[in-house]
């Protein structure tokens, strides 16, 4: 796919990613909203997105996302193209509309649990991130260094700064095209990925403390409750990267970690060290993602929450030999 030959003719594009954008998300979108609007000027091109984390004020023209869609948009004002990144179109938040009015449907995405949403899809479940996938349908003679930032803070974000086995051959050869347009690559990092606020440290140090162990150590489960949320001032953006912190409990083979969105409810985080496939599980409760991560919408207590899903992870763990 070249991003070239699918919007030829369009005279408007809308892209949108999904709610709680994460840095994949973020990435994607940014930089093919500014590629597209450096190299199409005439085009009318506008990018919607649940209001990101201020870490990622360092990517150029942040602030001409849309957080909401206006009643133009809502009633005649349809996009001829729309472009779901990240996501499948029932994770899009308020512009699901938008894509589904859309004369064209593009939906770019790695998540395998996503069967393609869009008229035209490009959904590759081996590539380290969508970011990477944007990177591929670009012409890289028309990159610059702010399109670069951002497919490299996307990247980055996916693999956890290039470590996961997300990572391939290809990701580090585009990474270091990508470097060589001469943004600040460590500060970017720095900033957007491992500094964190005092208040951040103070909730990663509470789930830690208050984590348990479950099945014989083979699972980590933590969950942040809503009055401890709000004992902080924090929301959800404060709790990014508690999870992959978990996982690296020795001898855990997944993660369970939530935090609660309202009475009884908990937005869950999976993750795997491979032996379980927690998109299956994710996927089985509404949710989806990938085999090393993914998170989904329960309903219950915590330990409701903590049982439903150790239900399926004792199966995959037996099924592959680590518990009997
Ligand atoms: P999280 O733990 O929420 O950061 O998500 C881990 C991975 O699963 C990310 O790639 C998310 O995009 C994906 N994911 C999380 N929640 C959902 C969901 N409800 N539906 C589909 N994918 C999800
Ligand atoms: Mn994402
Ligand atoms: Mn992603």
């Amino acid at each position: 796919m070249k991003i070239e030959e699918e919007i030829k003719g369009a005279e408007s594009i809308g892209i949108g990613g999904h709610i709680r954008p994460d840095g994949d998300c973020v990435g994607a979108c940014m930089a093919l909203y500014l590629y597209i609007r450096k190299v199409f000027p005439t085009k009318k091109v506008e990018v919607f997105l649940e209001q990101p984390s201020e870490v990622f004020r360092c990517i150029k023209d942040m602030d001409k996302i849309r957080t909401d869609v206006t009643a133009d948009e809502g009633c005649e004002g349809s996009f001829d193209v729309f472009i779901a990144l990240d996501t499948v179109k029932e994770r899009i938040g308020v512009a699901e509309a938008l894509f589904d009015k859309a004369k064209k449907t593009i939906n770019i995405d790695h998540h395998i649990s996503n069967p393609g949403c869009g008229t035209v899809n490009y959904v590759d479940a081996q590539a380290s991130s969508t970011s990477e996938l944007v990177f591929r349908i670009l012409k890289e003679e028309n990159l610059d260094e702010e399109i670069a930032k951002a497919i490299y803070i996307g990247m980055a974000h996916d693999t956890g700064v290039f470590r996961y086995s997300n990572t391939s051959p290809e990701t580090l050869q585009i990474a270091a095209k990508l470097i060589a347009f001469g943004f600040d690559f460590p500060e970017v990092i720095e900033k957007t990925f491992y500094e964190k606020t005092y208040v951040q440290n103070l909730l990663l140090g509470r789930a830690l403390l208050e984590s348990i162990l479950i099945m014989d150590g083979k699972c980590i489960v933590s969950g942040i409750e809503k009055r401890t949320l709000d004992f902080y001032h924090a929301d959800a953006k404060d709790l990014e990267g508690i999870v992959s912190q978990l996982n690296m409990t020795k001898g855990a083979e997944c993660t369970i970690f939530m935090y609660q969105t309202g009475v009884l409810e908990y937005k869950v985080s999976l993750r795997s060290k491979g032996k379980v496939d927690v998109s299956k599980i994710a996927v089985y409760f509404g949710g989806g993602g990938h085999v090393r991560a993914a998170g989904c919408t329960m309903n219950g207590t915590f330990y409701d929450v903590v049982n439903n899903l150790s239900l399926h992870i004792e199966e995959q763990l037996k099924q592959a030999g680590v518990i009997e």
